[in-house]
């Protein structure tokens, strides 16, 4: 028996495989002739044809929060078909690799759930069944062993992704006793979505396939589509009309967790003399700072974020990276949220950089004042204050010529340096979306209330974080809760 042949037995056999396309000898022959195609294109687990089909549970998203909804469902014993855009699961995990793969972090669980600022007391129940502790637990199910950072954050050994995901694949094929095996629908992007008449529940909800549109009728569903971060890795938000179509409060996707653009030397001038600040319409540094310091890191600095009484909100040590047209890196992806909020109130928002935290502003003013010897001013900050390289000349691009003269306006640059900012990055560039489905629109295990049988989880809900492990923890927190809430519908085990 051939392959494809054997394939088409086994899905004759299969009951999610209804409705009247199957029951004339023609049509059985364009499923046969539609399965050798389909046979040809890729290994059975990862594309199983289907025409209007009707399947007990549909996961639509196989990223971190559709996989951990679908290993809890396929481990009780649901028949889980998990469908995604892509050639293959897990693109946006694979590429949190690239930086170590940070899971989790090692905190205290009260600073742990503090990081989701406003919408702590809506993600913490999800932590209490699913924590940091718990994703290393799964990590080490999985074969794969932790350490903890000298930052506290929680990372693989190998400080890789692939490792974990093929473990973790292996595990939803293979789910122990009890489970049923997962299977894969890659290259469906769904483009469409038809709630249940009243009474039911589920929908119908329709795929774009390189066999033609396909529809997938469902009466439980977990969509976890992400944001819209990094769209060539398969989250694009293309579903927030959709949503708002179907009567789902959606609030605007911006990015979180991302870079900005500085203003211009004009625009900062206008912003230090008028007391109000102003919009910045260009952005960037100038030609000679671009050019020679793009991409160099800022570190052992700190920052702070004042509020409208000037009084600071936000304060932290770190390191960040100067780019081509601003900043971006851990610090400031830390204060994006406040950042991004004020210029979206005001169109300007102002940091305050430390370039030497570690010295009170006493001890910088006396290192400035102390007799130079002839030395110009950069040997002198060298020597005094190992004061070099980006940080002088960071100085240089943002005081004007007199401050740099002057010991005192010096000093309080030093310690206190204001940097202008004119936009955020585009989503695009992004780590994570702030925005997404309204928890107001959900019920605790994160059914809509008004679509019964459909859950959504992951980056698409409205929260965000910084980094730090606590993006990946949420997202599969948000799937085990999901799945949980299918659980308790009491669906009947396939
Ligand atoms: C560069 C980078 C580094 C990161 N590093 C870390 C880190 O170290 N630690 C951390 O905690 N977080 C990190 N993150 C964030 C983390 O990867 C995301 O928060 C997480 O992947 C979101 O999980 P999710 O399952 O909600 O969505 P996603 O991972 O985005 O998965 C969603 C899935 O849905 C699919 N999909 C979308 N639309 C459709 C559609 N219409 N039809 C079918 N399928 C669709 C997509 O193809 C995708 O596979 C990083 C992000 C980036 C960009």
């Amino acid at each position: 028996m051939t392959r494809s042949h054997a394939l088409f037995v086994k899905l004759r056999k299969r009951t999610w495989i209804r409705g009247s396309t199957l029951r004339t000898p023609r049509s059985w022959l364009l499923v046969y002739i539609k399965t050798v195609a389909l046979a040809a294109s890729g290994p059975d687990h990862t594309f199983y044809p289907l025409l209007t089909s009707s399947v007990s549970v549909a996961i639509i998203g196989a990223g971190p929060a559709g996989l951990m909804a679908a290993q809890v469902l396929s481990e009780a014993g649901l028949q889980v078909d998990l469908f995604d855009a892509m050639p293959s699961v897990g693109r946006k995990f694979l590429l949190a690799g690239r930086g170590g793969l940070n899971l989790t972090h090692s905190e205290a669980y009260d600073s742990f759930v503090s990081r989701f600022g406003a919408r702590q007391s809506n993600i913490e129940p999800w932590l209490r069944e699913f924590d940091a502790e718990a994703v290393r637990s799964w990590a080490h199910g999985l074969g794969v062993e932790t350490f903890v950072g000298t930052s506290g954050r929680v990372f693989p050994k190998e400080m890789k992704a692939a490792p974990l995901l093929r473990s973790w694949l292996q595990r939803l094929r293979h789910p122990g006793p009890g489970g049923v095996p997962v299977r894969f629908h890659m290259r469906h992007r769904l483009v469409g979505w038809a709630p249940a008449a009243q009474g039911e529940s589920g929908g119908i909800f329709s795929f774009q396939t390189p066999a033609g549109e396909q529809r997938v009728q469902t009466s439980i569903a977990i969509l976890a589509l992400g944001g819209a971060s990094w769209p060539r890795l398969g989250s694009d938000g293309a579903w927030v009309p959709w949503f708002c179509a179907n009567g789902v409060g959606v609030a605007p996707l911006t990015p979180a967790n991302s870079g900005f653009d500085v203003a211009t030397t004009a625009a900062r001038e206008t912003e230090k003399t008028s007391s109000e600040g102003t919009a910045a319409d260009e952005a960037g540094w100038s030609a000679y700072f671009r050019e020679r310091f793009a991409g160099q890191p800022l570190k052992s600095v700190a920052i702070t974020v004042r509020g409208d009484d000037q009084t600071s909100v936000f304060e932290r040590r770190g390191e960040f990276v100067v780019t081509e047209t601003g900043v971006e890196g851990s610090l400031i992806y830390a204060a994006s949220s406040l950042l991004r909020g004020a210029l979206a109130d005001k169109g300007v928002a102002t940091l305050y950089l430390d370039l030497l935290p570690s010295h009170t502003y006493a001890q910088v003013l006396s290192a400035v004042q102390a007799p130079r010897d002839g030395q110009s001013l950069a040997n002198h900050l060298r020597r005094r204050l190992r004061l070099e390289g980006v940080k002088t000349a960071l100085l240089n691009e943002l005081l004007p010529r007199e401050s740099m003269r002057d010991h005192e306006l010096l000093a309080r640059a030093i310690k206190s340096l204001p940097i202008v900012l004119a936009v955020p990055r585009p989503i695009e560039e992004a780590i994570s979306t702030a925005g997404g489905v309204r928890f107001e629109s959900l019920d605790e295990f994160l059914q809509i209330s008004h679509a019964p049988g459909v859950f959504c989880a992951g980056e698409m809900l409205d929260w965000e974080a910084p980094t730090g492990g606590y993006l990946l923890t949420a997202c599969m927190a948000s799937g085990v809760r999901a799945a949980r809430g299918v659980l308790r519908l009491g669906t009947t085990p396939a």
